[in-house]
């Protein structure tokens, strides 16, 4: 069997859009599944919409994701080069081995002329397309223009009658009429290809296998597949998959924020979520289990599961999936990522290691810590109604007199032994002497020292937190309020 080649040929444009990075990883795992290669072919042919520093977007987010290629414009290969700008004078030979074949055509049409046959079109209400004017000129004739220097394109001789059909993988057999197809340009008037005519020529050059790529390019394949029929060449597979859409009406988009693999860094989700969360747009895996490492996805991914139907970004799964990766990560691999977040809202000198073990398990994504300890530095206006607490029959009455039975119980404690074991101890022997519920004191003095009904950690961690001077300021606060 032939080796499994498969490349990701992305334009430089700046970002890495979620569709196009869910290319790239259907790529690779069709290349790693089957020992295969995944090369990284660059394609910036289109200078007018290169971008500064647009292909070090593309080697970052490709080596942050794991999807290492093996051969590419920075690690080389048989095939190179791998950037195609580079590769510009290489395609007019096989232009001209088309034109000897019969299979293309030079074409002396000038602008004027087009332009002529453009506003024609317009003025009958068709759409335009090349009449063929040059399709038949005789050998002495193309011979003399070309000897007078006259400017030349060379167009694709499309078939007049019949019909083409190619194969794509995910949507079958696609057949279109040869007569609906234009002539197209290979190679422009400055001897450069056409992106269509590299594109094809390039895939073939380098030996590629599979090709995954949106199904905009789906209206194309039908002259891709006369190309290589043209030149002999063996088709590769094609998968056309489906877009990514924000909701049934729109795509994802840049101006949105949204559709950026660098957007949901930003927001606060972990590489590994954002990689087995895009695998899952548009595929399916064949049980239950959702949650794939990159590793795994090699094995579980198969095209069988591509859905024909556009996959529907769902921001909560994404969030699902995340908190999942959060929770596998280690106290230090969490205390890395979180605190940058917890010192956006907390910068007091505090246990930050403890406050990222209360926050592991209730982290979706990063960007939701700063305003979870927030309080921390800073107790802000609250209504005494938190104080209210139906389940445990609490009412602001008997908060207000747990408060009180705590403060000297804080008070007690000298700065030296302000630990979370102390206070948690000395809360307990309160809670023994008095002979009441737990909730009745620890719940009154989690609202006293964070101003909140619902936090990470408790009143015992959070006192310990903020240390014995705040929680005394705190506690008295919560006093204050409930006396008014
Ligand atoms: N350079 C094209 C793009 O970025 C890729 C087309 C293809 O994969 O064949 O859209």
């Amino acid at each position: 069997m032939k080796k499994v080649r498969t490349r990701f040929a992305p334009s430089p444009t700046g970002y890495m859009h979620i569709g196009n990075l869910r290319t790239a990883l259907f790529t690779y795992l069709i290349a790693k599944q089957n020992d295969g290669d995944f090369i990284l072919r660059i394609e910036d042919t289109d200078r007018e919409r290169y971008v500064e520093g647009a292909v070090d977007v593309i080697y970052n987010t490709l080596r942050q994701c794991g999807l290492n290629w093996d051969e590419g414009p920075d690690v080389g290969g048989p095939v190179g080069p791998y950037i195609q700008s580079e590769r510009m004078g290489m395609f007019k030979k096989y232009a001209e081995e088309l034109v000897e074949k019969g299979e293309a055509y030079y074409c002396f049409c000038d602008k004027e002329r087009l332009d002529g046959l453009k506003a024609e079109c317009e003025a009958q209400g068709k759409t335009y397309s090349y009449d063929r004017h040059c399709r038949d000129l005789s050998k002495d004739e193309i011979k003399a223009r070309l000897d007078a220097g006259t400017p030349y394109v060379i167009r694709q001789k499309m078939p007049l009658e019949g019909s083409v059909t190619f194969h794509d993988e995910l949507y079958g057999d696609i057949t279109v009429e040869c007569s609906e197809l234009e002539d197209q340009i290979l190679i422009k008037t400055d001897g450069m290809p056409t992106y269509n005519f590299a594109n094809v020529v390039d895939d073939h050059l380098m030996g590629i296998t599979h090709v995954v790529r949106g199904n905009e390019y789906l209206s194309s394949a039908p002259k891709y597949e006369l190309l290589y029929k043209a030149f002999g060449w063996e088709v590769p597979t094609y998968i056309h998959v489906e877009h990514i859409m924000k909701d049934k009406q729109h795509k994802l988009s840049k101006r949105d924020g949204d559709a950026s693999f660098e957007d949901l860094i930003n927001k606060g989700y972990l590489t590994e979520a954002v990689v087995n969360y895009i695998a899952l747009l548009g595929w399916a895996p064949k049980g239950e289990e959702e949650i794939f490492t990159l590793d795994e996805l090699i094995k579980e991914f198969d095209i069988q599961g591509l859905s024909k139907s556009p996959a529907i970004f769902d921001p909560l799964k994404l969030k699902a999936i995340n908190a999942k990766y959060i929770k596998k990560l280690t106290p230090e691999e969490f205390e890395k990522y979180a605190t940058p977040y917890i010192r956006q809202t907390v910068k007091r000198d505090t246990d930050i290691s403890r406050i990222c073990s209360l926050l592991q398990d209730r982290t979706e994504v990063f960007t939701d810590i700063p305003e979870k300890v927030d309080f921390l530095d800073e107790l802000r206006e609250y209504d005494k109604a938190l104080y209210f607490n139906k389940k445990n029959k609490i009412d602001e009455e008997k908060s207000l007199k747990s408060l009180k039975d705590i403060l000297p119980v804080m008070e007690g404690i000298d700065e030296a032994d302000w630990t979370e074991e102390n206070i948690h101890d000395r809360l307990f022997e309160l809670i023994a002497a008095k002979e009441v519920k737990n909730a009745l004191i620890l719940l009154p003095l989690r609202v006293a020292v964070s101003g909140k009904a619902s936090t990470p950690g408790g009143g015992i961690e959070i006192s310990y937190l903020i240390g014995r001077q705040d929680t005394l300021d705190r506690i008295a606060k919560g006093i204050e309020l409930l006396s008014k």
